[in-house]
């Protein structure tokens, strides 16, 4: 997948995960500001259909002492505070009154009126127009100069008291039914919200988490197995170049014709043995050969015969010497052979047996029998001392300049001292 879908992807799932989580806690702000509106509203209505109930009551007795101060005791003496406390809880009352019939409680605080409370207030118990003819009543009485007219409107006053009473207790005992299952109502919806709010993030964590977290799963094991495919790769291609390497290594050491080792090499070993030799005395030998008319099995078998001949006697001279001795094709028909740790009378011995080794050999090409025969010249440190490769070679081939000239098929040491022919 790429990086780009995967991105709006995730970004998608992110969006809607979010958008829902936001929508929930709208409705559960939305659901809380609810009960809290009802529980105020509750309250409030309550409190003041209450309160008309302890006014109604108020007011009756208020009237009751008015009368009395003002027509049955014959005096005036405090009379007016008693009608300003009537006039007072009268017009608390008429306000309660008009804020219950009408659903407007206060500033901004409005209940819708049930069809209970309604048939109550407008209905056949006519509760706002019998509350209005109460304070009216009581109005006029705290303004009746006549005995005569104010007992008669106490005796209607008390006489819808005590009804009026009753159905403002009706309608208090309604406030709160109504007011509670409100409140229930809504709480039961604040269980709802609460549940679906669950229910949702559960939803999410199934449907959009979790298959988030599996796909990144899923990714990470997609990158690390194609890492693991590059290591092996890489590996690979490392052992193959390691492998090439060795290859190089083996063509730019070796002659491909016979597999023996090239003067390069040879150079090399043979410093290491100069210095060992004058350190510590180790002694060794450097035998130079060259094939004895080469030239001519080239021109009498042809060229395939001369390489097959440089092949057999490499193997006669690897067949010949020890395991601490090398043999290399020092260049055309030319070989040198490094012995390692021998004495100069056992080199010359080896050096014999290889000429002789190559002189009995049979080398038979395409049913030809053909004739070969090697010179050499033959360096030992204990005879003619040189300290550096180029001395050594030039002592050696020397020697060999001097085999060739003494007739060839022999070996020569570098001290131009012919070595006796066991043959
Ligand atoms: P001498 O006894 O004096 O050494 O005579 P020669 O003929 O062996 O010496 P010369 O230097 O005249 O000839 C060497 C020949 O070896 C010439 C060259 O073509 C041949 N030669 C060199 N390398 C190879 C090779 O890899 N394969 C073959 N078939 N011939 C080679
Ligand atoms: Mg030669
Ligand atoms: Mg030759």
């Amino acid at each position: 997948m790429q990086a780009q879908e995967l991105k709006s992807s995730f970004t998608k799932r992110y969006i809607i995960a979010i958008s829902l989580i936001a929508l929930l806690s709208s409705g559960a702000y939305y659901v809380l500001n609810l009960a809290l509106k009802a529980s105020d509203s509750t309250a409030l209505v309550v409190n003041i259909s209450g309160k008309q109930r302890m006014l109604s009551q108020r007011i009756a007795s208020y009237s009751q002492q008015y009368y009395l101060r003002v027509y049955a005791k014959g005096t005036h003496s405090d009379s007016e505070a008693i009608r300003v406390k009537l006039l007072a809880a009268i017009n608390e009352m008429a306000l309660a009154n008009r804020a219950l019939s009408s659903g407007n409680l206060k500033e901004g605080i409005r209940v819708e009126l049930s069809p209970a409370i309604h048939s109550l207030y407008y209905g056949d118990t006519l509760l706002k127009a019998r509350v209005e003819e109460y304070l009216v009543l009581a109005r006029h009485l705290s303004s009746e100069q006549s005995q005569h007219e104010a007992i008669n409107l106490l005796g209607q006053i008390l006489e819808l008291s005590d009804p009026l009473l009753n159905d403002l207790n009706t309608a208090v005992i309604q406030y709160q039914k109504e007011g509670e299952e409100n409140i229930s109502a809504i709480n039961h919806l604040e269980s709802m919200v609460w549940l679906v709010t669950l229910m949702t993030l559960l939803l999410e964590v199934i449907f959009i988490f979790q298959p988030m977290a599996n796909k990144i799963k899923e990714l990470f094991q997609e990158v690390m197995w194609e890492q693991e495919n590059l290591e092996q790769q890489i590996s690979m291609r490392t052992m193959s170049l390691e492998h090439s390497n060795l290859k190089l290594m083996q063509l730019a050491s070796h002659d491909p014709l016979t597999g023996l080792k090239n003067r390069l090499n040879m150079e090399r070993d043979l410093e290491e043995l100069i210095l060992q030799y004058e350190k510590n005395h180790l002694p060794y030998a450097v035998l130079m050969l060259d094939i004895d008319w080469f030239k001519k099995i080239n021109d009498n078998y042809g060229h395939d015969a001369g390489d097959f001949v440089l092949c057999e006697i490499s193997k006669i001279m690897l067949e010949s010497v020890r395991v601490q001795d090398s043999v290399y094709r020092a260049g055309g028909e030319e070989f040198v052979i490094i012995f390692n740790r021998i004495t100069r009378e056992q080199a010359i011995e080896k050096a014999e047996s290889i000429r002789l080794g190559v002189q009995n050999h049979l080398f038979i090409f395409s049913d030809e029998e053909v004739q070969c025969t090697i010179s050499g010249g033959l360096y030992h440190p204990d005879i003619l001392k040189s300290s550096s490769v180029q001395g050594v070679l030039k002592l050696a081939d020397n020697a060999l300049y001097e085999a060739k000239h003494s007739g060839r098929n022999t070996i020569v040491e570098a001290i131009y001292k012919k070595v006796e022919q066991k043959e």
